[in-house]
């Protein structure tokens, strides 16, 4: 294996050597291929979701298929605008010059995707690495062996392997491919894994982004609308059965209106799921026996409201509301990624400071109330890669806003304009006049000190 990734990617160093790669219509081609290969295969990546994980076809469409054609169309039609060098005004101590920023490829990029998300989550990284300039070697999830060898067979299909390629394999092999040096390297996954891969980027001083996990809190204050936060927040966290990296991961819900909300997401999970949601076509399973019985084990000895029932042979977990858990119980301590949906009630602000406090900065938070001084606060007090006030995930829809994570979330952020930079150096260029020679820089140093005083007004 290490020899064949060796050789791959010396391959891939020598692509990009051509310069191929670097030129604008050939990028423009290779993702306008991609795309029509995308909406030629859209049904048999529905099937292969649904194989993997029983994934609703509509889920597919919306986050998975969709959504990459939707970054697919801003990068074809944003391309030649976003990789033009970008003039900036320049210092008059230069003078005369005209300064820009080149938007350059790093060269050979590695890509290292997860499961939850397994068609997303790989390409979108892909398409900005290609239209940026790059070469791409990716690594797709082992949990979704059906995706991930479609996504081999499409990658094979649109590009020469020097181009871009698909190793598929499980930890070893993402083990191996980062024991070489590549020039950028852009993880998603869990924020223990980003952690090896940070460390294996240190030793090259490559430079990554890294797109983690973590408990993302949804705060319902007491002005909430119980029966709008409710459907809101059912939507969010039962999408993909929890398996979302930006899912509301617990409620901390003002104790004068608990009683409401659940009430609400109780009629919520019914109203979207039925009375016996293993029968419901929307709702995906577990991603894997492992995980299932993480979850399982997760509701143990606790206090549920409502669901609870599971099925090991179909890996179907019902969407399930747990009462109040422990600070130190283990369903509060990691990230749940599942349908299980603690709620904590909180009576000030100092309760709701010690459960977030407690973990490191989340990917997301979302706060439902209707006052505007509340929500300015929380926005102000905590630390979070993105959020939403009065719903949950639909910042990951706007690709005018950064999405990405801070501190113990992930590093670095994308989509939409923000994708193309990720995957490009910006390499800072001043072209300097030769129709005038200015001397007073030059030693022997002749101008007087109270002129050197005022360059900072000219820098
Ligand atoms: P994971 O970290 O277990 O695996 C991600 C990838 O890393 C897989 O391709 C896997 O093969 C590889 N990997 C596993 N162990 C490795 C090792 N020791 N060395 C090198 N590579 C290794 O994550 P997962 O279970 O696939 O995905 C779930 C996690 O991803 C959750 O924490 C979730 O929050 C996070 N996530 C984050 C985002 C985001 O955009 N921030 C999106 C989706 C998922």
């Amino acid at each position: 294996m290490r020899h064949t990734i060796k050789e791959r990617l010396e391959a891939q160093r020598r692509y990009f050597g051509t310069g191929r790669t670097k030129e604008l219509q050939f990028r423009r081609q290779t993702l306008k291929k991609l795309r029509s290969e995308i909406v030629k295969k859209e049904d048999a990546i529905c099937n292969a979701l649904y194989a993997d994980f029983k994934k609703p076809r509509f889920e597919t469409l919306i986050a998975e298929t969709q959504f990459v054609l939707a970054e697919l169309n801003t990068l074809i039609r944003h391309l030649e605008l976003w990789a033009r060098p970008e003039r900036v005004p320049s210092s008059l101590l230069n003078f005369p010059s005209s300064d820009r920023i080149y938007k350059e490829p790093y060269g050979t990029v590695l890509i290292i995707a997860p499961w939850n998300y397994p068609f997303q989550l790989t390409l979108m990284p892909l398409i900005s690495a290609i239209a940026a300039g790059n070469t791409a070697v990716l690594k797709p999830s082992e949990l979704t062996p059906n995706t991930s060898k479609l996504i081999a067979e499409m990658v094979s299909a649109v590009f020469d392997p020097d181009h871009a390629m698909v190793f598929q394999g499980d930890a070893e092999v993402a083990k191996a491919l980062l024991a070489e040096k590549w020039d950028y390297i852009f993880f998603t996954g869990s924020t223990r894994v980003g952690k090896i891969v940070y460390e294996s980027a240190a030793g090259n001083l490559t430079p990554v982004t890294l797109e983690l996990g973590g408990k993302s809190p949804c705060i319902v204050d007491g002005s909430a609308l119980p029966a709008q936060a409710a459907g809101r927040i059912v939507w969010g966290k039962f999408l993909n059965a929890g398996q979302t990296c930006i899912a509301p991961d617990y409620i901390l819900v003002h104790a004068s209106i608990k009683d409401r909300l659940v009430e609400e997401l109780k009629k919520s999970i019914v109203r979207f799921f039925g009375e016996n949601p293993e029968n419901s076509p929307d709702l995906a399973r577990i991603i894997s026996e492992r995980h299932f019985k993480r979850l399982v084990g997760l509701m143990e000895g606790q206090e549920l409201l409502f669901g609870g029932q599971y099925n090991a042979e179909d890996r179907f977990i019902a969407p399930t509301l747990v009462d109040e858990p422990g600070r130190d119980s283990e369903i509060m301590q990691e990230e749940i990624f599942g349908p299980l949906l603690p709620l904590i009630s909180y009576r000030n602000e100092e309760e709701i400071d010690a459960w977030i406090s407690s973990h490191g900065k989340p990917l997301a938070a979302y706060i439902f109330s209707r006052k505007k001084a509340f929500q300015k606060k929380m926005l102000r007090k905590y630390s979070f890669g993105g959020g939403v006030i009065n719903d949950t995930l639909i910042h990951i829809s706007n690709k005018n806003l950064p999405f990405g994570g801070v501190g113990n979330s992930g590093l670095g952020s994308y989509h939409g304009k923000r994708s193309f930079n990720a995957f490009s150096h910006q390499k800072a260029v001043i072209h300097r006049g030769t129709w005038l020679d200015p001397k007073f820089r030059n030693p022997p140093y002749k101008l007087p000190v109270s002129f050197i005083k005022k360059l900072k007004h000219l820098l």
